[in-house]
């Protein structure tokens, strides 16, 4: 019960949130969330650890992604990312005793993900990263602290109105993501691009017939252009999003899973949700349950 002692330190932990003005999905607030870190954090972790390295170093580096509203989103003029990666991001920092302004954010795509694990260019990646059986047999993934499910963005005048639709069409999504896998199935021509910023501009100046992944990251580029794109088509997969850490540190799955079970407890994990994901119009779910971490 390596972890008991730890829960004291949890315990401590809480948001407290002062909400931008405006219902934008992106960043306009950037010191938003203010986040109570725990007192002598290191002392409630056992030597050798790298929760207990992290916590008197004051030192941790997370990936995120940039470019994805009300997910991770960091503009050209903010200092910080946005989103509800950064905030489970903040949350776990401060259980370490990391003030936000001192964490290292370092921008993920999806493609990079596990080579930013493997190699040591992040402790943590938090970035939309659904929980798989192939990317668990590479690096850690802990949770799952969401779960939403693969769609369709279309331009507002689109004739795309269920997925039997997308046949023979071109859709456009991420390399290395799980959707453009799932789309290739349904008979699309699938184009494949670095980032979802990038896919998203291919639908809106006509390009590709639609874009797919998850429907909580459509949802936030769908906010930001209300008026030419629109989200179609029942969710079509489920994506379990995981915080992903390195498996030369097994120790981390049991302090992830107990600080965002704390998070889920407390009521800070809602009040990050409603105050980035929210904001994109997704309902607050119940927060999903975690996965046990391997033995
Ligand atoms: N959640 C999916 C994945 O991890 C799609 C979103 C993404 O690429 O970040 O592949």
């Amino acid at each position: 019960m390596r972890f008991i002692r730890t829960k004291a330190a949890f315990a401590t932990v809480g948001l407290a949130f002062a909400l931008a003005a405006c219902g934008d999905a992106g960043n306009d607030d950037t010191d938003a969330v203010d986040v109570e870190v725990a007192d002598d954090a290191a002392a409630a972790f056992d030597d050798g650890t790298r929760m207990k390295e992290m916590a008197e170093d004051g030192e941790i580096t997370i990936g995120v992604k940039f470019d994805q509203p009300g997910i991770g989103f960091k503009g050209a003029a903010d200092d910080t990312p946005a989103g509800i990666d950064p905030e489970m991001g903040k949350i776990l920092a401060a259980s370490l005793g990391i003030e936000a302004g001192d964490i290292d954010w370092k921008e993920t795509i999806s493609d990079n993900r596990e080579p930013f694990l493997v190699e040591g260019e992040v402790d943590l990646v938090i970035a939309s990263y659904s929980i798989t059986d192939e990317r668990r047999a590479v690096v850690g993934q802990a949770g799952p602290y969401y779960v939403t499910g693969q769609q369709l963005l279309v331009r507002s005048d689109s004739d795309i109105a269920t997925l039997d639709d997308v046949d023979g069409t071109e859709v456009c999504s991420v390399t290395g993501s799980t959707s453009l896998e799932n789309i290739k199935a349904e008979g699309a021509k699938p184009r494949g691009f670095d980032t979802y910023s990038e896919c998203v501009d291919q639908v809106l100046d006509g390009t590709v017939d639609a874009m797919t992944t998850d429907g909580a990251i459509l949802l936030g580029y769908a906010a930001e252009n209300p008026d030419e794109l629109k989200v179609v088509v029942d969710p079509f997969s489920e994506e379990r999003y995981g915080i992903g850490y390195s498996l030369k540190h097994p120790e981390m799955c049991g302090w992830i899973t107990d600080t965002v079970q704390a998070a889920y407890d407390d009521g800070s994990w809602a009040t990050a949700f409603e105050a980035t994901l929210g904001q994109s119009g997704v309902d607050t779910p119940t927060p999903p349950a975690l996965d046990e971490c391997p033995a």
